[in-house]
């Protein structure tokens, strides 16, 4: 199968409403030009050089999502471009975000990252930590140049659907806490609606629970060479 073929066969899948951000690290241009040429405008990457060398490689219209671990001192080098960074995990990350995304003229749609599976490895905030600094926080004083835009998370690797689906029900649950703990300051489900869960191996149970944007690579792109 083609990467023309394998989008199409998903989208046609996807239920109405469901974003598809089509995963690209360690991938070449030419596959990305491919599923672009097929009407593909959301790509996700994971590496700061990798995602700003495609980013001046291919056309500008493309909306390019970060979705891999973010250091502080790297968020300068995507800060001009990036459409949206999905893996916010820290007070610090927001901050140095807002600096890097006024200094350059910009707001940022971000994705506040939770962590909800079994898993040690995974990283994201724990749903009552991001309550909790977001409790306490004035986000149009703190992060005036910062749009939250909603969650992003990951289930833990296994063949158990029930537990992934109860993973992706913690996602949303911490969705609905955070819309509520925000509405009196002016958060709204207008702007705080992605809802990002969702990868190859379980984007079926994602899109069952509430997901409104998948994030799939390996079912588009093959296996990456790393
Ligand atoms: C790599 C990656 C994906 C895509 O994974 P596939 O299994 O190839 O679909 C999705 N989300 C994140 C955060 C990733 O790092």
């Amino acid at each position: 199968m083609s990467v023309t073929d394998n989008i199409n066969a998903i989208r046609k899948a996807l239920p109405q409403g469901v974003e598809l951000c089509a995963v690209s690290k360690f991938h070449p241009v030419e596959k990305l030009q491919e599923a672009y040429d097929n009407g593909q405008r959301i790509f996700g990457e994971s590496r700061e050089q990798e995602v700003k060398q495609k980013y001046e490689t291919l056309p500008k219209d493309i909306e390019w999502h970060f979705i891999g671990h973010l250091q502080t001192n790297k968020v300068k080098y995507i800060a001009p471009f990036i459409s949206m960074i999905e893996s916010v995990d820290s007070e610090r990350l927001l901050d140095e975000i807002q600096k890097q995304a006024a200094k350059n003229g910009r707001t940022i749609d971000i994705l506040l990252e939770l962590h909800v599976a079994q898993e040690e490895t995974k990283s994201g905030w724990m749903p009552g930590e991001v309550l909790d600094v977001m409790r306490s926080t004035i986000l149009a004083e703190r992060w005036p140049n910062v749009r939250l835009r909603g969650v992003m998370g990951m289930a833990s690797i296994t063949d158990d659907e029930t537990q992934i689906a109860r993973e992706f029900q913690s996602l949303e649950e911490a969705y609905r806490d955070l819309l509520t703990l925000l509405s009196p300051q002016g958060l709204t489900d207008a702007t705080f609606n992605v809802k990002s869960w969702g990868m190859s191996h379980d984007w079926h149970v994602a899109v069952r629970n509430g997901s409104t944007e998948v994030r799939i690579g390996t079912d588009i792109f093959g296996e990456r060479e790393y």
